[in-house]
Formats: structure tokens, sequence, C-alpha cells
């Protein structure tokens, strides 16, 4: 059985697991290339900075004070069977796990959706966009098949949006709001752009950053839409 290459390690959050106190794990490895990546140096697989059997010592001295262990990335389902190994391994000492994901891989997602409690699924922009923004021509129908997936388990999900001013548009956000809800997802969260490495020659403005949390008429139309919205800003 092949370990899982761990690239990175958050140790206590409380923001990355709904309603629980969690840690993360950031998995190295990602199909995609996203333009706003503030994870660079987590996209190749290679080999991993911490060692998995050490993690698995850490986290069983946290048995009890920790609640959840969350997977991320990079693309935490890129490493596939060995993640889904893994996260059995974590979910036997007791915790929840969650899993935060680009969706390009439904089969795999399939396959680990009964060890997996809580997902967070990335939708970042309409069908159209999404090949410049990610770099991946197929990353658009493999994200919406991991959505059906995971909608057909029952389980709790959060689908985010991150608002890119140079992606995704007012209308988009309309858009991709009536395509989750037509779908039967009840909980986003409509997330702020943050620059990270940004080109000055393609740069965004705060205003343009802005322009979703400050319009009224779009915040209530989509608040509609769904049983929980979250603005994060
Ligand atoms: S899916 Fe996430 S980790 Fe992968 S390139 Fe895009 S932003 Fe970076």
């Amino acid at each position: 059985m092949r370990e899982i290459q761990i690239g990175g390690l958050v140790p206590f959050t409380t923001i990355d697991y709904p309603g629980k106190l969690a840690c993360v794990l950031f998995l190295v490895g990602c199909p995609l290339r996203c333009v706003y990546c503030s994870n660079p140096h987590l996209l190749c697989v290679g080999d991993g900075e911490y060692d998995p059997a050490s993690i698995l010592d850490w986290l069983t001295v946290r048995v009890g004070k920790l609640e959840a262990v969350v997977f991320s990335g990079g693309e935490a389902l890129m490493q596939g069977d060995a993640t889904i190994e893994y996260m059995r391994r974590v979910r036997a000492l007791g915790f929840k796990i969650g899993l935060h994901t680009n969706g390009f891989y439904p089969d795999t997602l399939a396959r680990a959706s009964d060890v997996i409690d809580w997902i967070g699924l990335d939708f970042k922009a309409t069908c159209e966009k999404y090949p410049d923004l990610t770099g991946q021509n197929i990353a658009y129908n493999n994200m919406l098949r991991s959505l059906d997936v995971w909608l057909a388990t029952g389980k709790e999900m959060e689908v985010r949006i991150t608002c890119d001013p140079r992606y995704v548009g007012k209308d988009d956000l309309v858009k991709i709001t009536e395509i989750l809800s037509a779908r039967g997802v009840c909980n986003i969260a409509i997330q702020k752009y943050i620059p990270h490495f940004e080109d000055a020659s393609n740069a965004t403005s705060e205003s343009m950053r802005s322009q979703f949390f400050t319009d009224t008429d779009l915040r209530n139309t989509i608040n509609s839409r769904f049983k929980s919205v979250t603005w994060r800003e």
C-alpha cells in the first residue's frame, strides 16, 4: 500500500469543518492550475514533508481534543486509494472526516463516500470560464459529477464560490446559484477573492473584489435560493 504524501498541517482550526474543532492535512498534488492558487507549493506530487505514520501518532494523542480531520490540498483525492485508506485509519480513531475538494475525481469521491462525513466543494466559475481559470477542459464536468455523487449520499456539504472578478461576474454568480439551487444544494458560501500572486497587468481592485458583497439585491436574490448562504468576506 502506497503511503500518502502530506505537504502541510494546520494543527487547530474552528473554521474548516462546520461546528467542529479540527485540524487540516494538506496533501500534495493537484490536477488544476487555477490562476489564483494560493498553494502553488502543493501542486506537484513529490515527497511529502510530513511522515504519515507520525501524523497518525500525533492524532492519537488528540483524541477527545479534536473532533474532525479535514483533508485539503492540492487535491487530496489525487492520491486515490492511498488517501481513502488513510482516511479510514484516521476515522477509526474516532474523528469525523472532512474533505475540501475541487471535484475533479468523482469516481474516487464515490469510493470514499462511506468514510467522508462532510465535503466543501469548489464551484469556481461558469462552464465557459472554467478552462481559462483552471487550465483544464474537463474540470467543470468532473466537478458537476462530484456534486451529484455527493448529493446522492444525502450527507452534509458546502459548495464554495470564490468570486475572482476576472472570472466571475454578478451575472455568473446568479447563473451558478441557479444551477446549485436546481440540483437541490442547501448550503453555499460566497467567498471574497483574496489576491496572492496577481499579475500586475491583470490586477483587481478592492472595489472589484467587494462588488458582490455590497449589492443588497444580489445578496437577497441568492439568499432566497438556499437554506444557508455564508458571505465570507
Ligand atoms: S484546485 Fe485549489 S490547489 Fe488546485 S490549483 Fe486550484 S486553487 Fe490551487
